[in-house]
């Protein structure tokens, strides 16, 4: 049935404003500003406060109020694309495009704003990847050009070609792995594994990780000792855990030295879940504490390629944290060890539901 709107329901109209304007841009997807003639703010949109436009009812931003001098002289819709600072620190930047009309018979006008940072964002992060990848893939396809190249010229010397042949099967198993990795960076930028969650005990993830790690733990004398570990439920999906318990696992084995410990711990708080994993290893410099969680950033990138490191297990677990509510941290001293933590939000009053208790 049609029910007539009530007149107080509707946003009261400016005198030479067109009747309806405020209701029609609340339903657009974009902040708004109108200026009366004098450029005093008459109106705006809450969001907008955010982006730090508006001060004393006035425009703020010298490009915004360049664009409304542009409007009045020529009377005319215009448009631009403003890279706008987020705040009065460091380098972040707002992109908005910008609309400017005159509207309405009393020389009001009306500023749409659309905040295309994420959108922004994204692309940049999109080409920094494609740009990464194709150096990181440079290097093994370079090695395996070489190499199959010393096969050929080393044909009656049975002892060189067997030396160049594992070397290949080296660059060969870094080449997949580090194809497997981007492969599943990517799954983890685009699934949610929130809307298909399950009720996870992170104890048991760990021990399972902790199992697949033993060989390479083993062939360094590394021992991995678990604490006595209580069953701490999350709601997740269980390969992008396991992905990042196992990747942190695997780092503190790779960045320690012969005969040391790696501690594993799963502890629960009200809300959150924590797994820590700490080593005895050459640690991470303070001033590199920051970048090791950028695809790629490795602090010794010698080391890295000498223990078949792909640059992106930081990464991987980073996603995995977010994708989950949660966060990752890390403490470290050089030459000392380190600690890292990851925090999910703890699943309560669901342990009943979990499939894992019995196994
Ligand atoms: P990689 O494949 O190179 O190990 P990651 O993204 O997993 O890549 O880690 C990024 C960098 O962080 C590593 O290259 C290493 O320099 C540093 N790092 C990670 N974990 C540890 C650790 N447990 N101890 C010392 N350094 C670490």
């Amino acid at each position: 049935m049609f029910t007539p709107r009530r007149k107080s329901e509707s946003a009261p109209v400016q005198e030479g404003l067109p009747a309806g304007l405020i209701d029609l841009l609340k339903v657009v997807d974009a902040e708004y500003i109108i200026l009366t003639r004098f450029d005093v703010v008459q109106e705006n949109s809450q969001g907008i406060l955010a982006l730090g436009i508006i001060r004393d009812m006035r425009i703020a931003s010298q490009p915004i109020i360049n664009l409304v001098r542009a409007v009045r002289r020529s009377g005319k819709y215009e448009e631009e694309t403003l890279e706008l600072p987020r705040g009065p620190l460091g380098s972040g930047t707002h992109e908005l495009l910008v609309r400017v009309a005159p509207i309405g018979s009393d020389g009001s006008i009306v500023i749409l704003v659309f905040d295309d940072s994420e959108f922004a964002r994204l692309n940049s992060m999109r080409r920094d990847f494609v740009a990464n990848i194709s150096h990181e893939l440079k290097t093994p396809i370079g090695a395996l050009l070489i190499l199959a190249e010393a096969v050929l010229e080393a044909s009656d010397d049975p002892a060189a070609i067997k030396k160049f042949a594992s070397r290949m099967q080296i660059e060969a198993v870094r080449l997949s792995e580090l194809v497997q990795e981007v492969i599943n960076l990517s799954r983890l930028q685009d699934e949610d594994p929130l809307q298909d969650a399950e009720v996870l005990d992170v104890a048991v993830i760990a021990r399972a990780a902790i199992d697949e790690c033993r060989l390479s733990a083993d062939k360094r004398k590394i021992e991995i000792v678990i604490a006595d570990t209580p069953s701490c439920f999350v709601l997740g999906d269980r390969s992008q855990l396991h992905m990042a318990i196992s990747n942190l696992i695997q780092n503190a084995i790779n960045y320690s030295p012969e005969s040391t410990r790696v501690g594993v711990a799963v502890t629960c708080t009200d809300d959150l879940v924590e797994f820590t994993v700490t080593d005895q290893g050459v640690g991470i410099p303070d001033k590199d504490l920051e970048r090791i969680f950028e695809r790629f950033y490795r602090v010794d990138p010698a080391r890295s390629r000498e223990t078949g490191g792909t640059g992106l297990g930081l990464s991987i677990v980073k996603h995995v944290a977010s994708n989950h509510g949660g966060d990752i941290s890390v403490w470290s001293l050089e030459g000392q060890g380190s600690t890292f933590t990851l925090r999910l939000p703890r699943a309560k009053d669901l342990s009943s539901l979990s499939n894992e208790s019995g196994r």
